[in-house]
């Protein structure tokens, strides 16, 4: 390939980058919002499997960035709820929530939430199914 070919490609790659990207659905991504009840030295987000589900994440991925983060102990119940041991604001999961969805959801090349998280070796990938591209995100 020369350099002219390579250069088009490049721009081309550009181009494209900035052309709005339109959901397959048509609906603009909602980020799910937390059900966080409180319980006497216990934080529970109910709707922690529904969650993991829309975002097409492994819950004991995202227990395990939120329990890392918070520095707590905690494990999913049986109705897949997320029980956390210690107490913690709804909006400290919220920002939690949001910051794992941005680093490890959302493809940060064409803002699309269609991606997978897959590890290779001992780097972790974000493999996006909308624009292709793979960005390696810090293992959890
Ligand atoms: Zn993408």
């Amino acid at each position: 390939m020369g350099v002219k070919d390579y250069d088009y490609e490049w721009m081309l790659d550009r181009v494209y980058s900035k052309v709005p990207v339109r959901l397959g659905s048509g609906e603009r991504f909602v980020p799910p919002k937390p059900q966080v009840v409180h319980i006497p030295g216990k934080t529970i987000i109910r709707n922690f499997n529904e969650i993991s589900d829309k975002l097409r994440r492994d819950p004991r991925i995202v227990m395990r960035y939120l329990l890392k983060e918070l520095a707590a102990p905690g494990n999913i119940d049986e109705s897949g709820a997320l029980i956390i041991h210690a107490k913690f604001s709804s909006s400290a999961i919220n920002t939690l929530l949001s910051r794992f969805i941005k680093t490890y959801v959302i493809c940060p090349n064409c803002g699309r939430p269609d991606t997978i998280l897959r590890k290779k070796g001992k780097v972790w990938v974000l493999i996006c199914e909308a624009c292709g591209a793979e960005q390696p995100v810090k293992p959890i």
